[in-house]
C-alpha cells in the first residue's frame, strides 16, 4: 500500500478520507486535524493557561504532545497533572501510571504537578472500593474530577483539557441511549463551562479522533505511555459498555466514518436541544465542609461524603 500523496510506504489507512498515509503525512496530517477540531469549535479563544490532565495513557500523553505544540504557536500557558489514585491490586497500576506521566512532563519540558490522593485526600481508590457502595469507577470519576478541578484552580488555570476520544464518545453516546439516561446526554458536552463561582472550564479537544489513529501517532512519535489498563476497567459498566464499544467498532469497519457522524451530529445537533430542554440554571448551594458548589437540597457535596466515610476528616473547612 503506498502513501497517497508521496511514493513512500503507507503505515495507516484512513478510510473515511479515503487516504493512505507513510510516517511522516500521516504526523503532519493528524497535527493538522488536532488544529482544525480545536479552530473549528473555538476551544482556546480566551484560554491562558491551560491543565492537561495526563494519566500516562497513550491518550493523555499524545494530548500533552499536542498541546505543547499548541502552545507554542497560540501562546498560552500549560501545566501537567497528574492525579496518583492509589490503584495498585498488585499491579501497581497508579505508581506506573504517574511514571509515565512523568517521563512525559520532563521530555517536553512543561511545568507539572503531581498529586497523590492519599497524601492530600487520606484514603486510595483501592480503599475506597471497599468502603464506598457506589461502584469503583463512579467514585474514582468523582474523585478525579474534584481533584483536577481543585489542583486547575490552586495552579491559576482557566482550562482543563481531557483525553476522551472519538470511540470513548460514540460509547457514551450509545449507552446514554440505551439506558435512556437524557439527563447525562444533555450534560455529554465537548466544552462545559465553569461551575458557578468558579473559572475553569473543562474541553476534549481529542473528541473527534479515533482512539486508533491516536495509537498510531503516539507508536511513530515515540511518546511513552502506559499499555496496561486499570485493573477495574472491567467494571466501568461491565459486559455491556465492552460490547456496545466492539460492535460501534465492528460497524466503523463496515460503514467507514460511521462513529464520526455519529459524535459531531449529536454534539451538533442532539445535544444542544438535549441542554436546551434538561438542563436548568439549578439554584445551588454550597458544600459545608469544602465550600464548593452542591445541589441545593444537599448540605455536603458527593466528594466531601466521600471523603468523610473514609477518612471522618472534614479539614479545609471554609
Ligand atoms: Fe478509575 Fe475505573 Fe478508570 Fe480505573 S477504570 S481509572 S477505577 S474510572
Ligand atoms: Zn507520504
Ligand atoms: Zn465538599
Amino acid at each position: 500500500m503506498k502513501c497517497s500523496k508521496c511514493d513512500n510506504k503507507a503505515i495507516i489507512k484512513i478510510p473515511y478520507s479515503n487516504l493512505a498515509l507513510c510516517k511522516d503525512h500521516f504526523i503532519e496530517w493528524f497535527e493538522k486535524r488536532f488544529e482544525r477540531i480545536v479552530d473549528k469549535y473555538k476551544m482556546f479563544e480566551n484560554s491562558k493557561k491551560i491543565a492537561v490532565a495526563v494519566s500516562g495513557g497513550k491518550d493523555s500523553t499524545t494530548l500533552l504532545h499536542l498541546m505543547k505544540k499548541l502552545s507554542e504557536k497560540k501562546g498560552f500557558e500549560i501545566i501537567g497533572i497528574n492525579i496518583d489514585l492509589g490503584i495498585d491490586m498488585g499491579k501497581q497500576y497508579s505508581s506506573k501510571s504517574t511514571e509515565f506521566a512523568l517521563k512525559n512532563f520532563e521530555m517536553l519540558g512543561v511545568k507539572y504537578r503531581i498529586v497523590r490522593i492519599k497524601e492530600r485526600y487520606g484514603f486510595t481508590i483501592d480503599d475506597a472500593k471497599h468502603k464506598i457502595k457506589r461502584p469503583v469507577c463512579s467514585t474514582c470519576g468523582l474523585v478525579k474530577r474534584y481533584t483536577l478541578t481543585e489542583v486547575a484552580e490552586e495552579e491559576g488555570a482557566d482550562t482543563i483539557v481531557t483525553g476522551h476520544n472519538l470511540n470513548d464518545m460514540a460509547q457514551f453516546i450509545m449507552a446514554g441511549y440505551f439506558n435512556g439516561d437524557v439527563r447525562d446526554l444533555a450534560r455529554l458536552d465537548i466544552i462545559t463551562p465553569p461551575e458557578k463561582g468558579y473559572r475553569v472550564m473543562k474541553v476534549k479537544p481529542l473528541f473527534l479522533i479515533y482512539e486508533k489513529e491516536i495509537l498510531t501517532y503516539a507508536l511513530v512519535k515515540g511518546i511513552p505511555f502506559l499499555y496496561d489498563s486499570c485493573p477495574h476497567t472491567f467494571r466501568v459498566g461491565g459486559v455491556t459498555q465492552d460490547t456496545i464499544r466492539r460492535k460501534l467498532e465492528e460497524l466503523e469497519e463496515t460503514i467507514p466514518g460511521y462513529m464520526l457522524m455519529l459524535v459531531e451530529n449529536f454534539i451538533n445537533k442532539i445535544q444542544p436541544a438535549l441542554k436546551e430542554k434538561y438542563i436548568k440554571e439549578e439554584e445551588l448551594g454550597h458544600c459545608k465542609i469544602c465550600g464548593r458548589p452542591t445541589t441545593k437540597d444537599r448540605e455536603i457535596c458527593s466528594f466531601c461524603a466521600v471523603r468523610l466515610k473514609m477518612t471522618g476528616q472534614t479539614v479545609n473547612i471554609k
